[in-house]
């Protein structure tokens, strides 16, 4: 079962999803609160909530796509859009993947 704050805008509700989606899929056990959540924070895994972190952004922008999106010139707002994200993870997962360079030597090719 998957709790999520249905107060929060779409983008975040989707984020928090696959963040649980993701210790799912790895099959990481107990319970996961969040840092934006009312109630003080447990984590019983470091390491799991790091992983949980990377593959739920992960699930919720594909690298591919982000790439594929920034390659035809869409802007961050747009790719946020498309994946139902908040632009702040549309421009995390730019950084962190370093898609404006990647999508640069693309064009040059
Ligand atoms: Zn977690």
């Amino acid at each position: 079962m998957i709790l999520y704050n249905g107060n929060n805008s779409p983008a975040r509700q989707e984020s928090d999803i696959m963040h649980e989606v993701a210790h799912i899929l790895r099959g990481h056990k107990g319970d996961c609160l969040q840092l934006n959540a009312d109630i003080s924070l447990r984590v019983h895994n470091e390491d799991h909530e790091q992983e949980a972190k990377w593959l739920g952004a992960t699930l919720q922008i594909p690298e591919e796509g982000i790439l594929r999106h920034v390659c035809a010139g869409r802007t961050s707002e747009e790719i946020a859009a498309i994946y139902g994200a908040s632009v702040q993870m549309a421009n995390y997962r730019r950084r962190i993947l370093g898609i404006d360079i990647r999508a640069a030597r693309r064009k040059r090719f």
